[in-house]
């Protein structure tokens, strides 16, 4: 079972997603936490990134198609227990790439869950988080300019998703468990 967790930045989609992996056994790639990663290590690929997600803007499609499937390939049998995709895909284009990509190798997106969030908790989440974690991104000015791509390049997404009978909505708001509740009764019915 390969799933996409979706969502504006704030939507908890890292929380959830840690909540998915312990319960039904999947491998995790967010590609936020790889390129942090790589940002922290001062690769090429880390200083490249840096300069796009400090400013909140995304990273340009074909990179980070090429980080991605780097990614896959050097973790060999990911594919076989299935993999929650964090983060990714956040363009149309990532996503018609991500598709060529799995039925590359035998398999496809099973489902997406829709994490949906309102924007003002959305910010004040971001606000906090910058508070405790000191992520560059999280600053007033660059979450603003996050919230704008994410609705001009991302959120096409949504009706992307929809219209392949693949989007299954979920109120992303309240506490963990019972947004993961809601997320169980869609991926129950995936198994
Ligand atoms: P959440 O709070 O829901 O976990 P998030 O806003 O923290 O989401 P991350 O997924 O951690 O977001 O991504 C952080 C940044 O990394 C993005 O703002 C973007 O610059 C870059 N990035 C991550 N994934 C992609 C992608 N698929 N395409 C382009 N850039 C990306
Ligand atoms: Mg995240």
């Amino acid at each position: 079972m390969n799933i996409v967790i979706f969502g504006a930045p704030g939507s908890g989609k890292g929380t959830q997603s840690q909540k998915i992996i312990e319960h039904y056994g999947l491998n995790h790639i967010s590609t936020g936490q790889l390129l942090r990663r790589h940002i922290k290590e001062g690769t090429e690929l880390g200083k490249i990134a840096d300069s796009f997600i400090s400013n909140g803007n995304l990273i340009p499609d074909s990179l980070m198609i090429e980080v991605l499937e780097h990614h896959i390939d050097s973790h060999p049998g990911m594919l076989d227990k299935g993999i929650i995709f964090d983060g990714f895909p956040r363009t149309i284009p990532q996503a018609e790439e991500l598709k060529v990509l799995l039925a590359k190798r035998g398999t496809e997106v099973h489902g997406v869950i829709g994490l949906e969030v309102p924007e003002e908790e959305l910010i004040s989440r971001m606000i906090e988080r910058g508070k405790r974690e000191g992520r560059a991104d999280d600053t007033p000015e660059t979450i603003a300019n996050r919230l704008k791509v994410y609705d001009s390049q991302t959120a096409p997404l949504q009706q992307y998703y929809t219209d392949r009978q693949l989007y299954m909505p979920v109120n992303g708001n309240g506490d963990v468990d019972s947004i993961f509740a809601g997320i169980k009764v869609h991926l129950d019915k995936l198994k």
